[in-house]
């Protein structure tokens, strides 16, 4: 059977209709071919485009027509929990260019086509004629202006134009004319006038058009005598002068955004279109000029926007004056503060006194990337910087450990991290100045993508996708390449070529001598410490006990935190969350660092992966006196490397020693304070939360002054360039200041005062111990630590045998046991580590960026603590002042001396105390409950009450446990201090029986997200059967799922799609009624999952497709998702994977979440849920289950709000977890904003936990946690008693309903503040009221339905996905009576269908499978019973989930995602013989695949016969794929299958690789550079594998014709020795041991 398709292009999507009238225009006969049509001529062309640009819409991110339109037409700013500075956005980026710059309209015709073809990666709001920002920007067309400007232009080059948006108003528009004639009269040039360009606003929605400013161009010429290096510079210089200027007139007058001058481009070679426009948009919008036939030119640079929000912005659309940029600057904090520290040191070469005229460069009201856009023109413009050096310094590539750079590299990339540390995040940054420089460049990670071709005829094609520019045939293209990590695409527009990334670099590094100026003036720490002989702790007994006490100190942070590290050089393991009191609300003296939560990347920028791609990463740092980075001479890299943030007691010593610091001068400031002032009243309930003017307070701005003045010098002396914050003198008689505050007000009054800059901030503390207090301290401004303090309790854990008693096992003799110096050194790795692991949840790669970038919200502080310590963290319901603090620090401090009994010297200084009364360590018990000391949520109490009340199904005992947990949350959580309104409550005349009945309720109910492998197969079974039961849903976890349960009660109705992509096969998420995409999860958000090795049984390495016996860990979630529109994709690849359930994305509680769930929501997410911090059951380094993530409370109260806001709400359902255990937990729940609730413990105990939280070692002694066959033997749970454990919630939810006068939840959702309030009387009696009472939690309980009344606040519609326009209809039409037969048991003749394919048709091949997968289950078709050949460029996620029997063979090239979870289908990429014929492309060295093919693919075959992108074959598990050539990270993380690499590798190949086996042509020997050796090792293809490994190549050469294959096969005996096999070694072990079992047998 023949079935012959066409698929049309971006302009005809079947089955929309505008949803305003279009406005007429003639369309010709060309616009409604395919978008694949022949190349007609160049006008042919360029009429289809704009007509389409003009009438179309293509498939994008519009929802289903709307009932109303609720999106504000305004930006709001700061409201209740939504703050508009947490927006986020993501996007396509392209480029095309002439490169002998000849100016055409196919230039801008391409440019537009591809801008329209990549509608899916820019977002859409509620009205889909709202776009989020696209925009062009091109090279001066000067026939163009001479022709329709109206002015008489002198040469081109000597006039230029300045591209504004003026305020709407008239007089706010003149003012803006005015601040531009003036600022660009002052700078010397000439005026020409104004031009008002034509625009067609009538295809905008209501928002842009609300928003839409005037659009003018001011002519400006050049004065006689400058060049054009200076005619340049004088337009910056007036650019940025004049919007300073407006904006500050503005300011003072209090207007808004909307009210004030933006330049979109100000240059001779230039113009930028841009606004808040679709991509289809752009050319009809600016019809006068963009329409128009003779505008012309030779390059453009396009971009569509994706934002987390609908607000209307004009400004924020990209590109921007010089760059555009798709990916997120997470390090954005740290790059502000740092430029504004270093600007009292600018100073322009060319400018001179001048330079602060145009300063600030950054700012708060611009986005990341207007950021960058500023920093790049200012070093472009106002230093000798060219536009890809200063590219190369902003985004460096990773060179501290890169073998592969030469040392002139090296010392280029060195030198200049000693200017500016790096923009760090994940980048593709398109840049030009339309004159001499166009190109890209990637960040280190190289997460973007961006592909390119180079035609015959000189044109260049970049974008994050192929096949943008359809018409482009195959013979036409000369390169067919790709943008590699940390490499720079670079046209040289005036030599008319492309600079090869190691011409460029090269030149730019051989510029100065780089290495010798590092080595005259830089100057290493290591090398000051490696002069100093070592330093004797000071320890004794008594001392060092009261000391361990002041500083906070408990037997917990011994034996929990401090043992762990030093005995394994890493951080110790809990499990079950995080279930203590919050700092704010515990009564225990807590550190500030308690107060603190990191954040992390989740959804809009990835995480990275510190483990497996640690060669990105570095703790290396530049610090002390920055020069003037506008004139770059051998003193700016005069500075002192520090090479681990984390001070040994030499290197601190080092820092003191005047005779090793090579004149550099230093100055020790003593952070304590009096004791004696320090005594304050007892707390007064009506000082509560109002801060105070305390001890610590002063003590702090003395500090403050005391460290300026040390950096200013006095006294006659110099400034210091290194300032030692230390509390050695600490003692009886004065108190430490809390290292976090004493780092963060010097670091923030330094910064305040221009002087941050001139000098290096190091703390030598007592209460920095762990992974946390390091981050914290750093990542406020600290450029290191020494933990004194610390390092003496680990001289005390020695002492006391506690190291020993912990190794025994080991170490049976006491005297092996290691040294001071070497516990110290695993101490600190292990502090390195934890580091490096904070970092990476962010996305940031070098320590470097992420000083002082201020990643944390702050919980439960006062804004007076914040304002003056950490300026700019987050903090949304204030908390405990200095006062407070204070009183922690006191009650410590006479904790440790009270007892003692003073020795003087004959001053009466302090010397010592007597022996008596040395105050023992307390165990307030933190981590692990304790009778009378922390406050936890899981009570023995409760928990017996629990299990009695599940087991009898008793009201009265299920009462006392909610009252014995109601009562502890009082004491603990934000929802513990709320009431119920009592005005609500007395009016309630509700019947219960007129209640919404239990039964609907529990339906309402999840169970966590608990893999089977961290749990036994007989407790996860229970959960499923229990929710199965109810009509709940229970979760499979990230572990997949036994197939025999499919078809049963045993089944779990969610399947968890997490990064390890363990058992995702098309069969698994076609049996799902939701599919959950894991972005975070509660117990460890930012980090991936862990299951030791002991816990892969033979069972739980079936289900995931791994090996028995060897530990996992998930990666981060970065490999597929690196951005808001690849989480946009991956939803789409989910709900092609199973059309009839729904996809749901989780999500961590942090501030800002609500805006990603906005983004969430315009990617089409069905349901998205707000995990709380502290929930999570499963096993994490104690730094991540109890320092990230924040509780649900804020989280979903935010996400309501700003759904709301967004008019974003009814499109989803939302769920929250995290110690949720009681109705009232839920009920609360509900009225924040949630309608489903999961819970995990609850179900747990209910099924017999008695937490113990062993559930990391696979010691769970009731058969839960574990895998142990006699462990399991001991499950007694019953799913009868989870079934009991929500009926009696639900029933008791019932009453609540009653009680606020409400029938049903519905009713409940979203009610916040109209039901709840703040119970004062529970403030009070906290055992801490001082701390209690400075809580305002009024912005959590503001209701969503003030803030827009006329949006939807909870789920009423459904998202539309689609589906109806995608091509596989087709193919499921024209395979349904096959896949019918085969249903039945039958045999049918295999069909062929051919059709054209391009970009759009994404995912293609999936509902297909789908199909399939239902239809006949796990074996789908025979081998090739569908052959799908398609021709041109394939979408992303190409044979997503492919079934059995399916083969897709693509003639052109793929996307990225091609053979994404590959589940027995097959995958072809070939290139067009046409394009070969000739000779003159050679396969082997062009990019064929895109990124992350065959990524957690667990069967079938993939052929490519070309190279592949970055992220070949990660989490292969099963499948065969041959490819030619693959970029870095190749084989991360496989755990089975085989892989064959016809062609060269990139770097970290196999990084976490343990199963599977890949082989690789090495002919020239290279490939153990490559190679990441952790887990695998290397050796010739020998024996069995030779067949095994031809039969591979010859089934490639069969399948695409490869003559790299074939030409191997010609010679195989020579050919086979130039293979290298790649084998895991403990796949290997397990292999060899299955080998000898099955010997055994056979002899037996
Ligand atoms: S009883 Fe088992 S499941 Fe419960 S916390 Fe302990 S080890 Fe974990």
């Amino acid at each position: 059977m023949l079935v012959r398709g066409t698929r049309t292009g971006a302009a005809a999507v079947r089955g929309r209709s505008p949803a305003r009238p279009r406005k007429a225009v003639t369309l010709p006969a060309t616009a409604t071919m395919s978008s694949s049509v022949q190349r007609t001529s160049r006008a042919a062309r360029y009429a289809a485009a704009s007509a389409r640009a003009a009438l179309a819409r293509p498939a994008r991110y519009a929802v289903a027509p709307r009932r109303h339109l609720a999106a504000l037409t305004k930006a709001p700013g700061r409201t209740a929990l939504y703050d508009p500075a947490h927006e986020r956005d993501n996007c396509g980026v392209g480029l095309v260019a002439d490169i002998n710059k000849n100016p055409s309209r196919v230039i801008l015709t391409d440019c537009n086509e591809m801008l329209v073809r990549m509608s899916h990666r820019g977002g859409c709001g509620c009205d889909p004629q709202s776009g989020d920002g696209a925009g062009m920007l091109v090279a001066m067309p000067d026939a163009f202006m001479r022709k329709h400007s109206g002015f008489e232009l002198p040469a081109q080059g000597d006039y230029a134009v300045a591209m504004c948006f003026l305020p709407q108003d008239e007089a706010n528009a003149e003012r803006a004319r005015k601040s531009l004639e003036r600022a660009s009269r002052q700078r010397g040039l000439g005026i020409l006038g104004w031009r008002v360009l034509e625009t067609d606003n009538s295809d905008l929605g209501e928002a842009p058009l609300a928003s839409e400013p005037r659009v003018e161009q001011l002519f400006l010429t050049k004065k006689q005598g400058w060049d054009a290096r200076k005619f340049d510079q004088e337009l910056y210089r007036a650019q940025a002068v004049a919007q300073l200027e407006n904006f500050q007139i503005m300011s003072d007058e209090g207007v808004g955004e909307d009210a004030v001058l933006y330049i979109n481009s100000m240059s001779p070679h230039q113009i930028t279109y841009k606004g808040q426009l679709t991509p289809e948009q752009v050319l009809g919008y600016f019809s006068g000029d963009l329409l128009r036939d003779d505008f012309h030119t030779h390059l453009a640079l396009v971009h569509s926007r994706f934002s987390t929000n609908t607000f209307p912005s004009w400004s924020r659309a990209q590109p921007l004056r010089q760059m555009c940029h798709n990916g997120e600057i997470n390090t954005l904090r740290g790059n502000k503060n740092w430029m504004r520290a270093r600007e009292g040191l600018l100073k322009s070469p060319y400018l001179g006194d001048d330079t602060a005229k145009l300063l600030p460069v950054t700012s708060d009201e611009m986005s990341d990337s207007g950021n960058f856009d500023g920093v790049l023109q200012l070093l472009t413009n106002e230093s000798a910087m060219s536009l890809p050096e200063a590219a190369m310094i902003m985004v460096p590539e990773a060179w501290q450990d890169n073998d592969g750079l030469t040392d002139e590299k090296k010392a280029f990339y060195e030198y200049h991290s000693c200017l500016m540390e790096p923009w760090d995040g994940p980048a593709l940054i398109a840049f030009t100045d339309s004159n001499k420089w166009i190109g890209a460049t990637l960040d280190r990670n190289g997460l973007r993508p961006a592909r390119y071709y180079e035609t015959h005829d000189g044109r260049v094609l970049v974008s994050s996708e192929v096949g943008v520019v359809p018409w482009v045939k195959p013979e036409e293209i000369k390169v067919r390449s790709r943008l590699e990590p940390g490499k720079m695409f670079l046209v040289d527009l005036e030599e008319g070529r492309i600079i090869p990334d190691d011409e460029i670099k090269n030149r730019v590094a051989s510029q100065k001598p780089y290495q010798e100026w590092l080595s005259t003036h830089t100057k290493y720490l290591s090398d000051w410490a490696s002069q100093q002989k070592p330093q004797e702790l000071v320890f004794d007994d008594e001392t060092t006990a009261r000391r361990l006490v002041m500083h906070g100190y408990t037997t917990e942070t011994m034996e929990t935190l401090l043992a762990p590290m030093a005995i394994g050089g890493k951080e110790g393991f809990g499990s079950m969350g995080n279930d203590a009191a919050l700092a704010c609300l515990s009564a225990e003296p807590r550190p500030v660092s308690d107060y603190f939560k990191q954040l992390f990347a989740q959804v809009t920028n990835p995480p990275i992966d510190p483990i497996r791609e640690e060669l990105v990463m570095s703790l290396v740092c530049p610090v002390g006196p920055e020069s003037n980075l506008l004139d770059a001479g051998e003193n700016n890299c005069a500075r002192l490397v520090v090479e681990h943030p984390v001070l040994t007691p030499e290197e601190l010593a080092a820092l003191q020693d005047d005779r090793s610091r090579d004149g550099w001068s230093s100055a020790t400031v003593d952070a304590t304070f009096a004791r004696d002032g320090a005594d304050q009243p007892a707390p007064s309930p009506e000082m509560f939360g109002q801060g105070s003017d305390s001890a610590l307070e002063r003590a702090l701005a003395d500090l403050c002054e005391r460290a300026a003045r040390a950096v200013q010098g006095s006294y006659g002396r110099d400034g210091a360039a290194i300032i030692v914050l230390s509390d050695a003198l600490a003692g009886p008689d004065r108190l430490p200041i809390p290292t976090l505050l004493a780092v963060g007000a010097v670091h923030q009054h330094l910064l305040k005062t221009g002087q941050r800059g001139k000098a290096a901030l190091f703390a030598d503390c007592g209460d920095v111990k762990e992974v946390h207090d390091v981050a914290l301290a750093v990542g406020f401004g600290a450029d290191g630590v020494c933990p004194r303090v610390a390092y003496e309790a680990l001289a005390k854990l020695r002492h006391d045998g506690l190291i020993h008693a912990k190794m025994r096992n080991d170490i049976p003799s006491p005297d092996d046991v290691p040294d001071d110096a070497e516990i110290r050194k695993a101490y600190r790795k292990a502090l390195a580590k934890g580091l490096l692991k904070v970092m990476s949840k962010m996305g940031i790669s070098t320590l470097q960026s992420y000083k002082g970038a201020q990643i944390f919200e702050a919980l439960g502080l006062h804004p007076d603590v914040v304002e003056t310590c950490f300026s700019g963290t987050p903090s949304r319901i204030g908390g405990a002042s200095f006062d407070a603090i204070q009183r922690d620090v006191v009650a410590l401090h006479d904790h440790a001396w009270s007892g003692s009994k003073r020795q003087t010297d004959p001053a009466g200084a302090w010397t010592g105390v007597n022996h008596e009364d040395v105050p023992q360590l307390p165990n307030p018990g933190q981590f692990h409950y304790r009778n009378g000391g922390e406050v936890h949520l899981n009570t023995p109490m409760g928990m017996v009450s629990l299990q009695a009340a599940t087991k009898s199904n008793s009201r009265d005992t299920f009462l006392s446990y909610c009252r014995e947990v109601d009562d502890v949350n009082a004491k603990s959580t934000l929802r513990g201090v709320l009431r119920w309104r009592p005005d609500v409550l007395d009016k309630s005349s509700v019947r219960l029986e007129d209640v919404e009945p239990a039964k609907e309720i529990v339906k309402r109910f999840v169970t966590g997200a608990m893999s089977l492998g961290s749990i036994s197969r007989e407790s996860h079974e229970a959960l499923a059967v229990a929710m199965n039961t109810l009509g709940g849903k229970s979760n499979t976890g990230e572990g997949g799922e036994d197939p025999v349960r499919f078809g049963d009660n045993r089944r779990s109705s969610i399947k968890q799609v997490a990064s390890g992509r363990f058992g995702v096969t098309s069969h698994y998420l076609a049996n799902s009624d939701q599919i959950q995409i894991k972005m975070a999860q509660g117990a460890k958000p930012g980090e991936g999952g862990e299951l030791p090795g002991f816990k892969v049984s033979d069972y739980i390495a079936e289900c995931r497709g791994t090996t028995p016996g060897v530990g996992l860990i998930s990666p981060p979630p970065h490999h597929d998702i690196y951005s808001i529109e690849d989480l946009a994709q991956l939803i789409h690849d989910l709900k092609c994977a199973n059309p009839e359930g729904e996809v749901s994305v989780k999500l961590v509680s942090e501030v800002g979440v609500g805006v990603i769930a906005a983004g969430v929501a315009k990617a089409k997410a069905d349901h998205i849920v707000v995990s709380g911090g502290d929930g999570g059951t499963g096993a994490a380094a104690w730094t991540g289950i109890k320092c990230a993530g924040l509780p649900w409370e804020l989280g979903i109260a935010e996400t309501q709000q700003t759904l709301v806001l967004n008019d974003l709400r009814d499109r989803v359902r939302l769920q929250t977890d995290g110690q949720l255990k009681t109705p009232r937990d839920i009920c609360i729940a509900a009225a924040l904003g949630a309608e489903e609730y999961a819970l995990s413990t609850g179900p747990l105990i209910a099924l017999g936990c008695i937490m113990m939280r062993k559930c990391h070692l696979n010691t769970c002694p009731v058969g839960i946690a574990t895998q142990d066959p006699e462990l399991r033997a001991k499950f007694e749970g019953q799913p009868e008693h989870v079934i009991n454990f929500f009926f009696l919630l639900a029933e008791e939810m019932r009453r609540t309903l009653q009680s606020l006068g409400m029938t049903s939840m519905d009713e409940l959702v979203g009610a916040a503040g109209d039901v709840l309030e703040v119970d004062p009387a529970k403030l009070r009696s906290n055992g801490r009221p001082d701390k209690a009472m400075g809580l305002d939690l009024a912005p959590l309980l503001q209701s969503a339905r003030e803030l827009n009344p006329t949006a939807g606040y909870r789920h009423t519609q459904l998202q539309d996905h689609e589906l109806g326009i995608k091509a596989d209809n087709e193919l499921m039409d024209a395979a349904h009576s096959l896949i019918e037969t085969y249903a039945k048991g039958g045999e049918a003749e295999p069909i062929v269908i051919e059709r054209e394919t391009n970009n759009l048709d994404r995912t293609l091949g999936t509902m297909l499978s789908a199909k399939v997968s239902k239809a006949c289950g796990k074996p789908g078709l025979p081998d090739d019973a569908v052959r799908i050949k398609l021709e041109g460029s394939s979408g992303q996620s190409l044979g997503f989930a492919l079934a059995p029997g399916i083969t897709i063979e693509v003639v052109g090239d793929a996307n990225d995602g091609c053979g994404k979870g590959l589940s027995g289908g097959r995958v072809i990429v070939r290139p067009n013989l046409t394009q070969l014929e000739g000779g003159h492309f050679i396969p082997s060295e062009n990019v064929i695949v895109g990124n992350v093919a065959c990524y957690g693919a667990t069967a079938g075959e993939a052929f490519f016969r070309g190279v592949g992108g970055e992220r070949f074959c990660v989490r292969n598990s099963g499948a065969l794929a041959v490819v030619e050539g693959v970029g870095d990270h190749g084989c991360e993380y496989m755990t089975g299958g085989r892989m064959v690499c016809l062609g060269k590798t990139g770097r970290n190949f196999a990084a976490g690789m343990s199963g599977g086996i890949a082989y690789v042509l090495d002919p020239d020997r290279v490939f153990a550079d490559k190679c990441n050796m952790g887990m695998v090792e290397l050796g010739p293809v020998e024996g069995e594998d030779i067949d095994e490994l031809k039969g591979y190549i010859e089934k490639h050469v069969a399948a695409t014709e490869s003559t790299v294959g074939a030409d191997l096969l010609a010679d195989w005996d020579n050919s086979v020795s130039k293979f290298v096999r790649v084998m895991p070694t403990d796949y290997k072990a397990v292999l060899e041991k299955m080998k000898a079992e099955e010997a055994l047998e056979a002899t037996a």
